[in-house]
């Protein structure tokens, strides 16, 4: 039952949302997330995964996470620093130092323990963040975890960006400061303007923190980052990147000197205290980054099928914001509007999820695609014709 308490603080909350038509139940996959797939029992094309180079369901991967799953048993059985360290995490973890051009890299369980993880064990309230106003959850969160001060600057704008570190450095407040943000900006797909971050940061001794859970496997050469896109090598202090979004796995890691390794190995807490990634899921990592790093035809399909759907969207009268990536916002406004838009995309056949506050900022709410090497270009066809029709429909082109 609950207590009464309880039941009244969520009921008023759920009603609410309910009332702005933003209540909404989880879809349901049946069978692999592929470029078609079944949601809710119903076949659509799948324009909301994150599996941007359609790793998730390659055989290859598949093979791989079984082949160690017989190795090593279902599970790691500890944390890492007890006797979760399995020999497959190593090797995981030294392939993908040498994919990033770093000296070491550590795994976490995720991303988001990454960002939980690493900010906290790097900035103490004794420090100052400088973050994007438009970072990532697990940003935020790891950088109100770490307790330091956060100043958050203005989306990509390097003279608020200067102005406020400006005035952090000279308040003499701080003993450390730290310039963080997303590598691409998950919601826009806009990129980060990382060489004057780190132009700024080099001018106030602060140090560079980049989360590139929408650049790996996307950006840079072979999908390494955009570290590589900027061939900023070396210049950028702390890199995330994860397994779970284009490497088509689950897990995080933090890529840097061999020194920030070891710290992070002893004070990152996630990895302490959490249990360490299943032996499947790393020996399923091992095989994507070998793929990406023998070639880069993936990483060059997924382009050209981003290209070639957002500028059929944007020809047939829609707003696709300011992307420079595969992702590919079609921006509505209003928050119930695009929910609904959302719903009758996927009446139609296309799954394109509806986002709205607080993932995004009120009034930009928007259906979201990510297209990815696994459409043909016939169902990106299919799925233009279909926006076509309900937008015509909706009276939003
Ligand atoms: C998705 C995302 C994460 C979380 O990564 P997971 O591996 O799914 O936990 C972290 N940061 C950013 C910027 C993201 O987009």
């Amino acid at each position: 039952m609950g207590s009464k308490a309880l039941h009244e603080f969520l009921s008023a909350n759920l009603d609410e949302l309910k009332e702005k038509g933003l209540y909404r139940k989880l879809p349901v996959v049946t069978g692999p997330t592929g470029p078609r797939c079944i949601i809710n029992g119903k076949e659509v094309i799948n324009l909301s995964s994150n599996n941007y180079l359609g790793l998730a369901n390659d055989p290859r991967l598949v093979e791989a996470a079984i082949k160690a799953t017989e190795k090593y048993g279902a599970g790691a059985g500890a944390v890492r620093t007890i006797v979760g360290t399995l020999d497959i995490h190593e090797e995981l973890e030294e392939k993908l130092a040498k994919f990033k051009h770093s000296e070491a890299v550590i795994v976490f369980q995720s991303g988001f323990n990454c960002n939980m993880g690493t900010v906290s064990a790097l900035m103490t309230k004794e420090d100052a963040i400088l973050s994007d106003e438009l970072n990532h959850a697990s940003i935020i969160d790891g950088c109100r975890l770490s307790g330091a001060k956060i100043i958050r600057y203005k989306h990509s704008d390097m003279d608020d960006l200067r102005k406020t570190i400006k005035e952090a450095y000279e308040s003499g407040q701080y003993k450390k400061l730290m310039i963080i943000t997303d590598g691409v900006f998950s919601m826009d797909g806009d990129i980060a303007k990382l060489p004057e971050i780190v132009e700024i940061a080099e001018e106030y001794g602060a140090f560079t923190y980049v989360d590139d859970a929408h650049a790996s496997g996307v950006l840079g050469k072979n999908g390494s980052g955009s570290v590589s896109h900027f061939n900023l090598y070396g210049k950028v202090d702390c890199q995330i990147g994860t397994l779970s979004k284009a490497i088509g796995v689950v897990g995080g890691y933090v890529a840097g000197t061999k020194e920030l390794i070891d710290w992070l190995k002893l004070r990152g807490r996630p990895f302490l205290f959490s249990t360490a990634m299943t032996p499947g899921a790393a020996g399923a990592c091992i095989k994507a980054i070998e793929i990406l790093s023998e070639s880069s035809e993936l990483v060059d399909r997924l382009w050209d099928n981003a290209r070639y759907f957002k500028s059929k969207l944007s020809s047939i009268g829609y707003d696709i914001g300011h992307s420079e990536t595969p992702i590919t916002p079609v921006i509505i406004g209003d928050e119930a509007k695009a929910m609904k838009f959302s719903d009758e995309l996927f009446n139609s056949g296309v799954f394109a999820q509806g986002i709205a506050f607080p993932t995004v900022p009120r009034g930009t709410a928007r259906v979201r695609n990510i297209v990815t090497a696994a459409h043909t270009k016939d169902m990106l066809d299919e799925a233009v014709e279909i926006y076509k029709k309900v937008g015509t429909k909706m009276g939003i082109i």
